[in-house]
């Protein structure tokens, strides 16, 4: 519910431009929310002009997402062709032949305050060779195409993993459509021709459909896409561009048959100028190549995704043109950007769809009035702003620390790289820490997983350990190792899990 604001003063009609993935869940959130308000919300889409298409892959939080509009996860995979993700599996960044998983959750379990990956990191130095990934259990399922449930206890070692989905994501907006409608959102399928200002300071008063029909409204949510047809276009706000640090700036998209058991993780494969994403649904499998046109040609990269395509594509490959970076504000006026509209950076980490989630969840916390408090929009702006750009670090990382040969990635390891990914890379090398920065989307676990994964290890460990007996060490690892494996051993392969998620839809 919306509280605060005198009624006179209350938004009464919110419009959401464009129903892509962007648009939907913020209709389905915003209508959940403002249920019994009495604001009306109407969503302006154009199926002439279609939606990206793509975005296939989640983090956690999605979970949490639909979980709050009252959804369960086996309907959600049910109705979006869903597949169960453990995280990330990195193949050849470092150097060929070498991989390892980015999971979703911690690694071993921490003793006497000191951080587990000290006790990892002082075994290593006396010789151990386990990889940090053993000791998650979310990087073995991942790892090995298995998949489970955390267990609720969260002491034990099966309660320190997370998951996600890979769903289709035509399917997934369909089934946010479905319980907006339900909730009351009124679709309109029209191209939006005009937008018109008013007032000296130029709010958005409306929006002229090609039918020649206007909607009013009183805020206007901008889901339109790369076009950014309020945000960009209306209201002029200009665009960060961030290609210095993620060099890649397209994308060719393919679907194919499936080819074996679906993996319980989203791959991602290093080429000659970027990565390769394979992401398993439940009949098919999403692919691209994420490339620089600057290191690459087009022909150069369409024919390398399809050389390594595992199964039979069945569409021609789809071109797809991006810029790394945000619109300098995702608040201005009465308008709120959200999705593509307000900024992209590449998917390698599947974050698109959870800077919806939070630029979503940021305007509940901050629904305005129609006053438009500039404290309230100021807020929302840095928020967002330090969101995506620790998302932009956090992405940069993974190519700083490649081993591979050939320009485009010795380029990526040339980089200067943003202050505040100095800082976090600074304390890392001087005392294996994480320092974290506010509205950060990922954990210490996270920046751990692919610090370790580039064999990235700091100068120093925690001194509180230093005098450790390292043959205790070692045995106490290794038992912590045989009871991951030994949960492992216990647990259903993806395609049985999936099996018993569609038994509980
Ligand atoms: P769109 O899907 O483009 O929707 C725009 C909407 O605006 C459409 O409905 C359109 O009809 C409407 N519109 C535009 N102009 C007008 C007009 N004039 N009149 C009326 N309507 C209009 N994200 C992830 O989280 N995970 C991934 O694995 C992932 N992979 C990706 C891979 C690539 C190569 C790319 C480019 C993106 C990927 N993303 C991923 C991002 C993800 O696709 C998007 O964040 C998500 O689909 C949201 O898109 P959107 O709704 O903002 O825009």
């Amino acid at each position: 519910m919306v509280t605060g604001g005198s009624a006179a003063n209350a938004i009464e009609r919110v419009v959401i431009v464009g129903g892509g993935t962007a648009g939907w869940m913020a209709a389905a959130a915003l209508s959940a929310h403002l249920a019994g308000s009495g604001v009306s919300i109407t969503l302006v889409e154009s199926s002439d002009i279609g939606t990206v298409g793509v975005g296939e892959a989640t983090i956690p939080t999605i979970r949490r997402f639909y979980g709050q509009l009252g959804m369960s996860d086996a309907e959600v995979m049910q109705a979006c062709q869903a597949t169960a993700k453990f995280g990330i599996r990195f193949v050849d960044w470092l150097r060929d032949g070498h991989d390892f998983v980015h999971p979703f959750g911690r690694f071993g379990q921490d003793l006497k305050g000191v951080d587990f990956h000290h006790y990892w990191l002082r075994a290593r130095a006396a010789g151990d060779r386990a990889p940090l990934g053993d000791y998650s259990l979310g990087s073995l399922l991942a790892g090995e195409g298995h998949a489970t449930l955390p267990a609720p206890d969260p002491g034990s070692q099966l309660g320190i993993f997370d998951w996600a989905l890979h769903f289709d994501a035509a399917l997934f907006a369909q089934h946010m459509r479905r319980f907006a409608e339900r909730m009351g959102v009124a679709r309109v399928d029209a191209r939006i021709a005009h937008v018109s200002l008013w007032g000296e300071d130029g709010f958005i008063e409306g929006l002229t459909l090609d039918n020649g029909a206007r909607i009013g409204g009183d805020l206007f949510v901008d889901c339109s896409g790369f076009r950014s047809l309020l945000l960009g276009e209306a209201l002029g706000v200009g665009y960060e561009d961030w290609s210095h640090w993620l060099l890649c700036d397209g994308a060719f998209a393919v679907q194919s048959e499936r080819a074996g058991p679906p993996p319980s993780c989203t791959i991602v494969t290093a080429r000659r100028a970027g990565w390769q994403w394979r992401i398993p649904l439940r009949t098919r499998e999403g692919n691209g190549l994420v490339f620089s046109s600057r290191f690459q040609s087009d022909d150069d990269a369409r024919d390398e995704l399809l050389a390594q395509v595992p199964g039979k594509p069945v569409m021609e490959p789809r071109r797809l043109r991006f810029t790394p970076g945000r619109r300098k504000v995702a608040w201005t006026k009465n308008c709120v950007g959200l999705g593509l509209a307000s900024g992209f950076l590449e998917p390698l980490e599947s974050t698109s769809i959870a800077l919806i989630e939070t630029g979503i969840e940021r305007l509940k916390q901050l629904f305005p009035d129609k006053d438009f408090d500039p404290a309230v929009i100021a807020e929302y702006n840095e928020q967002s702003a330090e969101e995506i750009e620790r998302v932009r670090d956090f992405l940069i990382l993974h190519y700083k620390l490649n081993g591979r040969p050939g320009a485009f990635w010795q380029t990526c390891r040339d980089m200067e790289l943003p202050d505040s990914l100095n800082a976090k890379r600074a304390l890392w090398r001087a005392r294996g820490a994480f320092i974290r920065y506010r509205w950060e989307m990922f954990s210490p676990a996270s920046w751990l997983a692919i610090y370790a994964g580039f064999e990235n290890i700091p100068a120093r460990i925690d001194p509180a350990i230093a005098g450790l007996d390292t043959d205790q060490l070692r045995r106490s690892l290794e038992a912590m190792r045989r009871s991951v494996r030994e949960t492992l051993a216990d647990t259903p392969t993806h395609q049985e899990f999936l099996e018993i998620m569609d038994g509980a839809a």
